[in-house]
């Protein structure tokens, strides 16, 4: 069966993880905006280029840029089956592309997932979450900590923070959500494909939560 789904929510809000886990369960592509950008500067490309100081500076990269890399990526082989959207549609311009898009190939959405979060719980993630450079592996010190301090689980690599998680960078995401991403909940809401979990919630409770919303569909 096929699902293609956008996730909602602030930076923090744990979409990536639950992306992971979801992406390994129904056997689709998880695709992180995010993750495509920082690779995309790790190789040093054009685009990486370009976006690398927004990025740094926890403001959007310019939606024609995101968008074109988005909708590349949405006609590789992998994506027959559906796909798990993750920091995409991040504007309202972006979200009107996607259903175009979308609309064209005769693949609507299944539906938006918003993971509701409380600012507290953001914060408090996102400053101590730790990163692997080298495979993308995601740490958090106190909630999800390496098996050795400071060590990737995976790949055996030195984890890093994140340039943009630093308190002045996560006040600026955070700004930017309210005002830029925020809208999408109505954008979706009134094209009646909204659904919102928790996203406060630890990881097990929410998988949980998910896999409930997941069924009902
Ligand atoms: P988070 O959701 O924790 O902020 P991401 O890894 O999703 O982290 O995104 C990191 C940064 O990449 C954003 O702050 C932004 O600069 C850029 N970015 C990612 N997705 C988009 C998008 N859809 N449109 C514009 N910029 C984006
Ligand atoms: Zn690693």
């Amino acid at each position: 069966m096929s699902l293609r789904i956008v996730l909602l929510g602030p930076p923090g809000a744990g979409k990536g993880t639950h992306a992971k886990i979801l992406s390994e369960r129904h056997s689709i592509p998880h695709i992180s905006t995010g993750d495509l950008l920082r690779s995309q500067i790790q190789k040093g490309t054009a685009l990486g280029k370009r976006a690398k100081s927004f990025i740094d500076s926890g403001k959007l990269v310019p939606d024609e840029l995101v968008v074109e890399m988005v909708s590349e990526r949405l006609q590789s082989d992998d994506v027959r089956n559906g796909f798990i959207l993750d920091g995409f549609p991040r504007t309202v311009e972006q979200a009107e592309s996607l259903e175009a898009f979308l609309k064209q190939a005769r693949k609507p959405l299944d539906f938006a997932l918003e993971f509701g979060t409380s600012e507290r719980v953001v914060i408090d993630r996102l400053s101590g979450r730790r990163a692997c450079p080298n495979c993308g592996a995601n740490y958090h010190i106190r909630n999800i900590p390496p098996k050795r301090e400071g060590i990737c689980d995976v790949c055996g690599s030195s984890l890093v923070q994140r340039k943009d998680d630093t308190p002045e960078t996560i006040r600026k995401r955070l700004e930017v959500y309210q005002k830029q991403t925020a809208p999408l909940i109505e954008f979706y809401g009134t094209r009646n494909l909204l659904k919102v979990v928790n996203g406060d919630l630890e990881i097990e409770p929410l998988q949980a939560e998910l896999a409930r919303e997941l069924q009902v569909r």
